[in-house]
């Protein structure tokens, strides 16, 4: 039997996680499971509601029965809500902020992280998220922690958010990355942290191609 291969990425938002992901998914041909798209769902879900997204209550009323699905379509992770193909719709920048304030309540991690256990079963994966190295995978093969400076990480959302023609400012989005960063690190419940057994990266000055290049350097030692 193949021994199976499980990678943890976490990171900051903007980091580029997703894109070196994506790349090991395809190279290594493995699961991806992006799971900060589980949370932009159910910030989605709470906007739908009306449900403000620090509200423990009033999303703790809908979190246990969230109907929330990924599907892989053409080797694609896309994600369905009350039936719905969400994939875009959580991309909008309201929703980003709102999956910051809804990622912070324990009931939202407790639900999602059951749900991607799950989904990675007992499968050769890569996860990106927040905390899939310290609490989702703990034993995960190969950790790496992908950061890259917020001005860096501004920018390159910018250019992502102008490309699909959102109207947006750069010195908005460089704050709402800092909030967003604030938020990840100091919710009490399993926080933005590095595992102490991660590798990092810093990306600021690093081109895609070399980011993805280093870290399969490490997996095909
Ligand atoms: O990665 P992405 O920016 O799409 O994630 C949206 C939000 O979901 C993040 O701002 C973060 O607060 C939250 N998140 C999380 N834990 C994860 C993945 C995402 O708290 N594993």
């Amino acid at each position: 039997m193949e021994k199976l291969i499980r990678i943890a990425l976490d990171g900051p938002s903007g980091s580029g996680k997703s894109t070196i992901a994506k790349r090991l998914s395809n190279e290594l041909n493995i699961l991806y499971l992006d799971t900060g798209a589980m949370y932009r769902a159910t910030a989605l879900k709470a906007i739908k509601m009306g449900v403000d997204s620090f509200d423990a209550v009033g999303v703790g009323r809908f979190i246990d029965e969230i109907d929330l699905e990924i599907k892989y379509i053409d080797g694609t992770q896309h994600t369905f809500l009350d039936g719905e193909d969400v994939s875009l719709k959580i991309r909008e920048p309201h929703v980003s902020m709102a999956a910051s304030n809804i990622s912070s309540l324990k009931s939202v991690r407790l639900k999602m992280v059951e749900m991607q256990r799950k989904i990675a079963g007992n499968l050769s994966c890569v996860l990106d998220g927040r905390d899939i190295g310290s609490y989702v995978l703990p034993n995960a093969d190969f950790k790496f922690y992908i950061t890259a400076s917020v001005e860096e990480r501004a920018n390159r959302r910018y250019k992502e958010l102008i490309e699909r023609g959102h109207n947006v400012d750069y010195n908005d989005l460089k704050m709402e990355i800092e909030q967003r960063d604030y938020n990840d690190k100091n919710r009490d419940f399993s926080p933005l942290k590095m595992a102490d057994d991660a590798i990092l990266i810093d990306t600021s000055d690093m081109s895609i191609e070399e980011v993805c290049n280093t870290v399969l350097s490490y997996i095909n030692k």
